[in-house]
């Protein structure tokens, strides 16, 4: 990525956000982010879990070469890093890896092993909240692939909006698609889905707080199971 000056004060990009917000509530995934891509160039960049392509695929349809950021947390599942190495060898699109400072081993030293299942909350802090935070100091936007229908805390989610912990603007141009609507784009663009998706896991995380869904669960149901903890912080 090459380093753009940010003209625009916050209270302007907050502004803007919350405008386009209201004004693209209708609009399609793909206008959603040839507005971004239109607003913010260089300085836009597709966040991605790799659970699948989705919002990846859209953005590359708005900026072939558009920068996709993954957070590698160390505790990835192989299917999700095979997922990331296939999206980085067939899409046009650049996918930028972020890592924590600390290898899972050091931070076993320093905190004890499985931090994870003691305080998820500040292992989430310091290998997801921390490195994506410093990583997307270069960018004025960022998208995600939030979706209303995934939980309750994601009901309100705005198409575009204003995430105040990092000052930046924050697009999720399929905030108001279905599961349905993810799975018709799968099967009309091809596009590389994560391979547990058909192993039963609806939403795919760190391996030691994933699990499959049952029956009648919502998606996030097999996020951090049985720990109180629905959220990583990245979207808090
Ligand atoms: Fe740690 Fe689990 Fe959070 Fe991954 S999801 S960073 S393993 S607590």
């Amino acid at each position: 990525m090459t380093a753009v000056r940010e003209e625009r004060t916050t209270d302007e990009l907050r502004a803007l956000a919350e405008r386009a917000g209201r004004d693209l509530e209708d609009a399609s995934a793909l206008e959603i982010l040839r507005w971004a891509v239109e607003t913010f160039g260089e300085r836009f960049c597709v966040t991605s879990s790799m659970e699948d392509a989705v919002v990846a695929h859209l953005a590359s349809r708005a900026r072939p070469g558009v920068d996709v950021v993954f957070l590698d947390t160390g505790y990835h599942f192989e299917e999700t890093i095979g997922t990331r190495d296939a999206v980085q060898a067939v899409m046009d699109v650049d996918v930028i890896t972020l890592t924590p400072r600390q290898t899972v081993a050091e931070q076993d030293a320093e905190y004890g092993p499985r931090l994870h299942d003691r305080d998820p909350d500040l292992c989430c802090a310091l290998r997801k909240v921390r490195p994506l935070e410093e990583g997307l100091r270069g960018y004025t936007a960022w998208a995600t692939g939030l979706r209303r229908d995934e939980s309750p805390t994601r009901a309100n989610t705005p198409v575009v909006g204003w995430d105040e912990k990092r000052r930046k603007v924050k697009v999720s141009p399929i905030a108001r698609w279905t599961q349905d609507d993810v799975d018709a784009y799968v099967a009309e663009h091809g596009v590389l889905t994560n391979p547990l998706l058909t192993d039963g896991y609806a939403s795919v995380g760190c391996a030691p707080c994933t699990r499959r869904v049952l029956e009648g669960e919502d998606a996030r149901a097999g996020r951090w199971a049985g720990r109180g903890k629905t959220e990583c912080g990245l979207h808090g």
